[in-house]
Parts: C-alpha cells; sequence; structure tokens
C-alpha cells in the first residue's frame, strides 16, 4: 500500500485532490459542479460515469447539508469505489487442471507493456513457488523474443521461442507441450500486437487458442492497456474486445499518469475486471488491483 500510494502520488493532483478540492469549496453551485464533471472526464472516467458520479454526489451533498472535509472524503471515496465495482472477481486463474497446465494469453498493442507484464507476472508465480514455462508467441520482432529471453533468465523461466516470422500459434502450441511434458504450473503466452484488421487480429489470436486448447485449455486473455494513451488506448482496446474474449485487464504505467479514471471507464465499456496493474519498469512493479487500496492512494 505505502508502495502504491508513492507511485500513484502523480495521480493525486488531477483525479484524486482535484476532486476533493473541488467538492470543498464553499458553494457548490451548477459551475463547480460542470467543473467536477470536466475533472472527471479529463482522468477519462468516460462521459457516462463522470455524469452519473456528478448526479449522485450532488444528491448526497443536497441531502447531507454542511460538508465537513471528512465527510465530503468519505463521499467521494464511496461514490469511486462503487464505480470501479469493488464486487468484480479479480483473481487471476493459474492453477494448472491436474496434469495439464494453466495458460495465461497476453494480448495488447505494441509498446503497452505486453512483455514487461508476462516477466513480472511470472516472477509472482515462480517467487510463490510454481514452475512457469513463457512463450514467446510475438514472432514478428526477433527483438520481442530476446527481451522475453532475458525476463525468462531473470525470473527462472524457460521460454519457448522460434525464428523470427515463424507462426504464433506454433510457439504457443510449444510452449504448453513443454508445459504438459515438464508438469508445469502456468504457461504464460506473450501474443504479437499488431493492430492490423480486426479480423487479422482475431484469426491469429483465434488460432493461439484453438491450439492451446489441443494440449490444454486457455484460463486467462488478459489485455494489457497504457494507462497514459487515454482515449487512444480505449480504442485500442475495444478492437481487441471484439476479437478475442477477455477475461481480464492489466492497466500497466499507472505510476505515469495522472489520470487513473481510466480503469473506471475501460471496466465499464469491456465488462471485464482490471485485474493488475503496472507501478513501474521493475521486476516487483506489478500489483493486484484492489478498488478501495486504489481509492484510498489517489485521495490520500
Ligand atoms: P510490449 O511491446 O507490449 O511487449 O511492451 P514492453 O513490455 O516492451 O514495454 C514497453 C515499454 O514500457 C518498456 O520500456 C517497459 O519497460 C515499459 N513499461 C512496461 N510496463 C510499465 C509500467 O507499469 N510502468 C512504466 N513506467 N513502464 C512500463
Amino acid at each position: 500500500l505505502v508502495r502504491l500510494r508513492a507511485r500513484l502520488a502523480r495521480s493525486q493532483s488531477v483525479f484524486g485532490q482535484g476532486l476533493l478540492s473541488l467538492l470543498a469549496a464553499d458553494k457548490l453551485d451548477d459551475d463547480a459542479w460542470d467543473e467536477i464533471e470536466d475533472t472527471l472526464i479529463t482522468a477519462d472516467v468516460g462521459v457516462t460515469s463522470a455524469a452519473q458520479i456528478v448526479d449522485n454526489l450532488r444528491t448526497k451533498v443536497k441531502v447531507h447539508g454542511g460538508r465537513t472535509p471528512e465527510e465530503v472524503r468519505d463521499m467521494l471515496r464511496a461514490e469511486l469505489i462503487a464505480h470501479i465495482d469493488p464486487d468484480m472477481d479479480r483473481g487471476v486463474r493459474t492453477e494448472p487442471h491436474g496434469d495439464r497446465p494453466a495458460v495465461v494469453m497476453i494480448v495488447g498493442v505494441n509498446g503497452t507493456g505486453k512483455t514487461t507484464t508476462t516477466g513480472k507476472l511470472a516472477r509472482v508465480l515462480v517467487g510463490d513457488g510454481r514452475s512457469v514455462v513463457l512463450g514467446a508467441a510475438d514472432t514478428f520482432r526477433a527483438a520481442a523474443a530476446d527481451q522475453l529471453e532475458t525476463w525468462g533468465g531473470r525470473v527462472g523461466a524457460p521460454v519457448i521461442r522460434k525464428d523470427e516470422g515463424a507462426d504464433p500459434a506454433s510457439v504457443a502450441f510449444d510452449a504448453v507441450a513443454r508445459g504438459v511434458d515438464d508438469h508445469v504450473d502456468t504457461v504464460i503466452v506473450d501474443t504479437a500486437g499488431r493492430l492490423h484488421t480486426k479480423t487479422g487480429l482475431m484469426d491469429e489470436l483465434g488460432k493461439v487458442k484453438r491450439v492451446v486448447e489441443k494440449k490444454s485449455q486457455v484460463d486467462e486473455v488478459l489485455l494489457v492497456l497504457d494507462a497514459t494513451t487515454g482515449q487512444n488506448g480505449m480504442r485500442q482496446a475495444r478492437v481487441f474486445a471484439e476479437a478475442v474474449n477477455i477475461t481480464g485487464i492489466v492497466l500497466t504505467k499507472l505510476d505515469g499518469t495522472a489520470k487513473g479514471g481510466i480503469i473506471i471507464q475501460v471496466q465499464r465499456e469491456l465488462g471485464v475486471p482490471v485485474k493488475l496493474v503496472g507501478l513501474g519498469e521493475g521486476p516487483d512493479d506489478l500489483a493486484p488491483f484492489d478498488p478501495e487500496t486504489f481509492v484510498d492512494a489517489i485521495l490520500s
């Protein structure tokens, strides 16, 4: 929590502290409420959620009458937590099925942090005493497989790779086959993030999924989203969500943005939970996402 607070220090400026100071104004007239709504939209909360949050807060303020700073903070806290939906299941399924490994597919646009997230997730699992195999299914860039190999060496997980230009699905197949042969707990497949056409993406990820299912099953498809890319990132997320059945979101680079509101927007639009957040480039900078901890961090 301390680390999350420190890492989110920059987010406090716009999103959390900005809202708190606006809500603390003596007179909350229409202009003030508009400004609060604008702040929420600027923080990437999304237009629909911003309007709802303002409506709910307005009603509460009306009912409440006098407002102490503590009351304002509690109201905002409750409202934000409700919008982040504390009841969503945020567990990442990495438990093997008998003698077959769990398989996690990591998808998303290049540069969002897929390979880094694959490495960090492997680190968490290996740290918990699990065995992990990594599949370098981004075969379009040799550098991507090199980068994953560096991570594999760092965290102690073998990396299955092929030559540049090889079929991504065949890499995924080999990684899962290795996982089955070696009685590994979890296989993580780092996929290519080429956002050519929706059908191209659908074909490619669909094929990876099908070959995995010849040997085991796909337990998670985690979409990696760069929190600093705002509405552009949201557009990319929609394309992926239409192309493949996403089970969770990893929001990376939350340490580098003042706009953590994207969490509310992406969950609302895609209907899947943010399960993990990236808070830096290092191996230990991946955290499970917890709505209350997050809201407390941006309001502290
Ligand atoms: P990929 O192309 O999607 O596989 O993206 P990479 O994993 O290569 O990451 C792209 C860049 O983002 C690298 O420089 C990473 O170190 C950096 N990166 C990834 N996750 C985070 C994060 O949570 N915070 C920060 N600050 N940088 C990150």
